[in-house]
């Protein structure tokens, strides 16, 4: 393989933070028909940049064969909905935002989010490349482009007089693998006075609670403030506040503003988390690297835990098919010979199978039909909802086991 460089400062990439072997896409389901064909599968494999701390995947997929179709619909998890109704209440409030002012969002999906400024009537946009979500956020009302956004889109924005009062992103920065064209592209569409936020996951909480299974191609990068400080500040733009949240397993919301605006200083919360990511290590290597050792005995512990319980006679299900679910079966090498099934409320996935391990997704009154002895929980950070939801499965003695961050039956 060619040697690979670091997509902010393309300095050759050197060290690796985790090598998850070759997977297939997270959310490439297949119909009954598909399994005895082929299926791609892809490194996924992490590296850290020795000079900018960027940890990253390189472009092993083109990210067209990715987004072009999302099965992703923002507005099904209505925690995610009330998360925006609750920051554009809050944004409109501190922004005084109304009828004159013009607010992007990039990545915007099916409107979930924009929808809340046009209920306000603030004039909004739009950018989504994925076509099939891009109709539904129009059929919602939402002004919406099908585009990719970078540089060059953003300067026929310009162009055509849509400058933003703000303009934001949720869960698309670690989706960007030319993130210096998208990056730039943001000032160039923002007024001077105006705001840009992000949210993104936060790289300390996936390194702290051993999150590997959030690593998929679809993620190309995984920022700390340290390392999306300094991609903004190459592109004029300063960080001035954060927040931390707790979705997606804990992520960060920064605001940013230009430079050369000056009105609002870097705040204490800024200063506060810089100086905790120093304290625990993120301008050194060892850091990042060591992460692979605790991946490898993660995986070492849960196949322990199935192979004891498949040498004892017991059952295994699964519950859940999400898009991490598919890392870590495939990195762990787990498939029918220790989960028969899984299952997910999600009618599109019923009658589907799991990409790579060909396990079978059912409804989930499937539990009570086959009664499995353990209960794999795949979408582990929800795991105090679905075993209270699951609590009927202890009258035939059914026990969870929860994979992350450590293996354990509960
Ligand atoms: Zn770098």
């Amino acid at each position: 393989m060619n040697s690979v460089v670091c997509r902010f400062c393309s300095t050759k990439l050197e060290d690796t933070v985790v090598d998850l072997g070759m997977s297939p896409l997270c959310e490439s389901y297949l119909a009954a028909d598909q399994l005895d064909r082929m299926e791609p599968f892809y490194p996924l494999k992490v590296w850290v940049c020795r000079k900018c701390y960027l940890v990253q995947l390189s472009e092993y997929v083109k990210v067209e064969e990715i987004f072009n179709e999302y099965a992703y619909f923002s507005s099904f998890s209505s925690a995610w909905l009330k998360h925006a109704e609750e920051y554009v209440a809050k944004m409109t409030d501190q922004l005084e935002l109304g009828p004159k002012s013009f607010v992007v969002e990039l990545a915007s999906n099916d409107g979930y989010l924009l929808q809340y400024f046009v209920q306000r009537n603030i004039p909004c946009l739009g950018i989504e490349p994925a076509a099939n979500v891009a109709k539904a956020a129009r059929e919602r009302g939402v002004t919406t482009e099908v585009v990719y956004f970078h540089e060059q889109t953003a300067k026929e924005m310009r162009d055509a007089g849509k400058m933003a009062d703000l303009v934001l992103g949720n869960n698309v920065l670690a989706q960007i693998p030319d993130v210096n064209s998208f990056v730039a592209g943001l000032p160039i569409i923002l007024k001077p006075t105006g705001t840009v936020t992000f949210e993104f996951p936060h790289l300390m909480r996936m390194l702290d609670e051993n999150q590997f299974d959030t690593i998929y191609h679809e993620h190309f990068s995984y920022f700390s403030l340290l390392s999306v400080e300094a991609i903004f500040a190459k592109h004029g733009l300063t960080v001035f506040d954060v927040e931390e949240l707790w979705t997606h397993g804990g992520s960060l919301r920064i605001f940013a503003r230009h430079a050369s605006d000056q009105s609002r200083p870097v705040s204490q919360r800024v200063l506060e988390l810089r100086k905790r990511e120093d304290a625990a290590g993120y301008k050194k290597i060892e850091t990042y690297t060591r992460f692979d050792e605790r991946v490898k005995e993660t995986k070492r512990k849960l196949l322990e835990l199935l192979i004891d319980a498949k040498r004892a006679g017991k059952r295994i299900a699964g519950y859940g098919a999400p898009g991490k679910g598919n890392t870590l079966l495939n990195y762990c090498g787990i498939r029918t010979d220790f989960i028969e099934f899984t299952v997910d409320r999600n009618p599109y996935k019923h009658g589907r199978f799991l990409p790579g391990t060909h396990i079978p997704i059912f409804p989930p009154e499937k539990l009570d039909e086959l009664k499995p002895d353990y209960i794999l929980i795949l979408p582990w950070n929800l795991k105090d909802e679905i075993m209270a939801q699951l609590a009927h499965t202890r009258s035939w003695g059914a026990k969870f086991i929860v994979p992350i961050p450590e293996a354990t039956l509960l």
